[in-house]
């Protein structure tokens, strides 16, 4: 299915800035950005990141939407808490969780991103991830704008 991914994303952030009162800005390489993907499992995955960011993060979260050739990028940043370098490389691993006294109160599971992975991958998609302990970090995925 076809979408625009500006607005498919506007509406997405919707409840969670009516639910958190958290800044959420969105920011496009193009004024229109279209992509043929499963828009479900897109919303999950979106979903997840999201959450995330305002999970480990007190401050506007960006979300950068942007198209190379046929790779559609969508990028959330957020300028929280950070993933230490030694734990980068494990965040996808399922249960995986950072220090997990730090972060008890908002009790996660450690399964969010490897379910992002692995909705990712089902899209023909990829996702990376670049931190900086106690500066912020950025989420990108990377998706074909064609089936
Ligand atoms: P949940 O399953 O509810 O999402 P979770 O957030 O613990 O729980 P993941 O989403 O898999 O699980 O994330 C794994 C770990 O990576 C988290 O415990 C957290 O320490 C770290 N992490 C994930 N996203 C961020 C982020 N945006 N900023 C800082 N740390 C993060």
């Amino acid at each position: 299915e076809k979408i625009q991914l500006v607005p498919y994303c506007e509406k997405l952030i919707q409840p969670f800035i009516r639910s958190t009162q958290r800044m959420i800005m969105i920011s496009s390489s193009a004024e229109s950005i279209s992509c043929y993907t499963d828009p479900p499992k897109l919303e999950q995955l979106l979903r997840i990141l999201i959450d995330n960011a305002i999970k480990y993060s007190e401050n506007e979260i960006h979300i950068c939407i942007q198209k190379q050739k046929n790779i559609i990028s969508i990028t959330i940043k957020d300028e929280g808490v950070g993933i230490p370098a030694d734990d980068l490389p494990h965040v996808f691993e399922r249960f995986y969780r950072i220090d997990k006294s730090r972060h008890r109160a908002t009790g996660g599971s450690g399964l969010g991103l490897s379910i992002a992975k692995s909705i990712a991958k089902s899209l023909r998609g990829t996702i990376t991830v670049e931190s900086i302990f106690g500066k912020g970090t950025n989420v990108q995925v990377n998706l074909p704008s064609i089936l």
